[in-house]
C-alpha cells in the first residue's frame, strides 16, 4: 500500500515531516493539493499569495516528480467536500494512511478532524505532524499548565525547551520507485486549479521555490542578521529578512531558519551576536501567535481576546477607511506605508505597527477592517501572525499594548526614517518637500491635508477604553 501526503501551507520538500515520514514508511507516494473557493473567500486568500501558491505548486510538481511522486491537483467549493475527495482518492490510488501537517486556526482544525474521522470510518489510517511551529502548541506552559497570554513569559519557556531539544531539520523525502505514478486519478492541470480567480503576478519581487528561499536565508544569515538589533526598525534599509511570504506558505520551515540562525552563531543559544538572539526572538513570536490561535480559539471568530474589550465603540466608516486603505490620509509615513503594501504585497514590520495604531487608535476604525485588508493584500498572509499583530496594536490580544500607549506615526517617521527616504520612494507628490518637514509636510499641491488630528484622537480613544464598562488593566506589554 502506498501513502497519501496533503500538502497544505507546506510547499517544500525538504523538512516537510509529512513528506518525509510517507516516503521513509512506504514504497509509494502520492501527493495532493486542494484548493477550497470557500477557504479561498472566507479566509481573504488575496490575488498575490494565490500567484505565490501558484507559482510554487508548478516548481513541486516538477520536483515531486523527479523523486517519484506525483502531485494530484484538486478544487472544491466547500470544506465539507475534503474528507469525501481525499478518502476517495486514497482508494483509487492503494493509499492506505493519509500524512500531513498540521495547520491551527479553527477551521483548518476543524476540516481536519473530519477528514481524520473520514479516513477512520474507511479503514483507513492517518498521521499528522507539527512543522508550522518550532514547538507544538500546547508544550510551552507555566507551571500551573496554562498557555502563557504575555510573550516575554512565553519566550524565556520556550527558549527553556527549545535549548534542549534535537532542532536538526529533515533533508529531502527518500526517492519512490519509478513508474509508479498516479494509478486511476487524474487532478486539474495549474491552469484549471485557479481558474476565475485573481491572481497578481509578483514574481520579480517575490520569486518562488525553495532554492531561492533557502538562498535568501543563507544570504540573510550570512549578512544582515547580525545588524538586525540595530537595523530592524528602519524601513528604508534592507534590515530584516523578508523571508515572511517563504514562511507563510511554507517554502521554508521556521525550524530550517532557527537553524540556519543558530549556525550563524556557530550553535550557541547564549552568547554570540546580539542580531542573531533578536532575530531568534522574532521566530518565537511567530510560535507564540501560532500557539494563539489554539489556546484561545475565540481569536478565530473575530472576536477580541480580552473579551472586556468587546464592547468597545470602533467605528465601521467606509469614507475614512478608503482613505487609509489608498494611502490618503495625508500623514505621510502611513501613506508610504499603504502604497508599499499596494505595491509589493508587503509592508515592513514597523510600519504595520503604525498603520494598524493609526487606523484602530486614530480612526478608531474597528481592527478588523484592517486585519481583513492585510489579509487580502499581503503576499505573506498569515492569519495567526496577522490577527495577532492586528490585536496587538488595537490593545484588545494578548500582550496587548497598554491602550494609553498610542503610537504617534509623525515621531515614529522622525526616528525611523529621519531623512525620509521611505517616504519620498513611494509619496511621489512629496518628493520635493525639503528636509525634515517630509515627516509634517506643508500644505503641498497633489497631497491631502492630515484627515484627523493626531493629539485629539489619541486623547479621545484613550477616553474610551477607560470608559469600558468592566474594564481592567492589561497585564505588562512587551513590544515586537
Ligand atoms: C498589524 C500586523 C500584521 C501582521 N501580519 C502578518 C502576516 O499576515 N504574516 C506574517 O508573516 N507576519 C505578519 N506580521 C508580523 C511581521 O510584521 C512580519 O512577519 C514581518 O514584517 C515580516 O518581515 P520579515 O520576513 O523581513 O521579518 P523578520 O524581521 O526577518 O523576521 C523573521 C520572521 O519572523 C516572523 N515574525 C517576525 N515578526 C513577527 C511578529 N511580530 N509576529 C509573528 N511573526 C513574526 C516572520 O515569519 C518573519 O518572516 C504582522 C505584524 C503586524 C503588526
Amino acid at each position: 500500500m502506498r501513502a497519501l501526503v496533503w500538502l497544505r501551507n507546506d510547499l517544500r520538500l525538504r523538512d516537510n515531516p509529512a513528506l518525509f515520514h510517507a516516503a521513509e514508511e512506504r514504497q509509494g507516494v502520492v501527493a495532493v493539493y486542494v484548493l477550497c473557493e470557500r477557504f479561498v473567500e472566507q479566509h481573504e486568500t488575496g490575488p498575490a499569495r494565490l500567484d505565490f501558491i501558484r507559482r510554487h505548486l508548478a516548481i513541486l510538481e516538477r520536483d515531486l516528480a523527479e523523486r517519484g511522486i506525483p502531485l494530484i491537483l484538486l478544487r472544491v467549493r466547500e470544506a465539507g467536500e475534503i474528507p469525501g475527495r481525499l478518502t476517495d482518492l486514497a482508494r483509487h490510488e492503494n493509499c492506505d494512511r493519509l500524512y500531513f501537517n498540521a495547520e491551527y486556526p479553527i477551521d483548518e482544525l476543524n476540516r481536519d478532524r473530519r477528514v481524520a474521522d473520514a479516513f477512520r470510518a474507511a479503514g483507513l489510517h492517518f498521521k499528522r505532524f507539527h512543522d508550522r511551529v518550532i514547538l507544538p502548541p500546547g508544550e510551552v506552559r507555566n507551571g500551573q499548565g496554562e498557555p502563557y497570554q504575555v510573550f516575554t513569559a512565553f519566550k524565556r519557556r520556550w527558549l527553556q525547551l527549545a535549548s534542549r531539544l534535537p532542532m536538526a531539520p529533515h533533508g529531502l523525502p527518500p526517492e519512490q520507485p519509478e513508474g509508479l505514478g498516479a494509478l486511476n486519478s487524474r487532478g486539474l492541470s495549474l491552469e484549471q486549479l485557479f481558474q476565475r480567480l485573481a491572481l497578481r503576478d509578483l514574481a520579480d519581487l517575490w520569486p518562488a521555490g525553495e532554492e531561492q528561499a533557502l538562498a535568501r536565508l543563507s544570504e540573510f544569515c550570512d549578512g544582515a542578521i547580525r545588524d538586525y538589533k540595530a537595523m530592524r526598525d528602519f524601513p528604508a534599509e534592507p534590515g530584516t529578512s523578508e523571508l515572511s511570504p517563504y514562511l507563510a506558505v511554507g517554502t521554508l520551515s521556521p525550524r530550517q531558519c532557527l537553524n540556519a540562525a543558530l549556525s550563524a552563531n556557530e550553535g550557541r543559544w547564549d552568547g554570540g551576536n546580539e542580531g542573531i538572539h533578536t532575530w531568534i526572538g522574532e521566530l518565537v513570536w511567530r510560535d507564540f501567535y501560532q500557539h494563539v490561535t489554539v489556546d484561545f480559539p475565540q481569536v478565530c471568530k473575530r472576536k477580541p481576546l480580552q473579551s472586556y474589550t468587546e464592547g468597545f465603540p470602533w467605528r465601521w466608516d467606509e469614507a475614512d477607511f478608503n482613505r487609509w486603505r489608498r494611502g490618503e490620509t495625508g500623514i505621510p509615513i502611513v501613506d508610504a506605508a499603504m502604497r508599499q503594501l499596494a505595491q509589493t504585497g508587503w509592508m515592513h514590520n514597523r510600519l504595520r505597527m503604525v498603520v494598524a495604531m493609526f487606523l484602530t487608535k486614530n480612526l478608531r476604525i474597528d481592527w478588523r477592517m484592517g486585519e481583513s485588508w492585510f489579509m487580502s493584500q499581503l503576499v505573506d498572509g498569515d492569519f495567526a501572525a496577522n490577527n495577532g499583530g492586528w490585536q496587538w496594536s488595537a490593545s484588545t490580544g494578548t500582550d496587548a499594548a497598554p491602550y494609553f500607549r498610542i503610537f504617534n506615526p509623525v515621531t515614529q517617521s522622525e526616528r525611523f526614517d529621519p531623512e525620509g527616504r521611505f517616504i519620498r520612494k513611494y509619496v511621489q507628490e512629496l518628493a520635493k518637500v525639503p528636509g525634515k518637514a517630509i515627516h509634517d509636510p506643508p500644505p503641498t499641491p497633489g497631497y491631502p491635508r492630515p484627515m484627523v488630528d493626531l493629539k485629539a484622537s489619541r486623547k479621545e480613544t484613550i477616553a474610551l477604553f477607560k470608559a469600558l464598562h468592566g474594564h481592567r488593566e492589561p497585564e505588562k506589554a512587551s513590544e515586537s
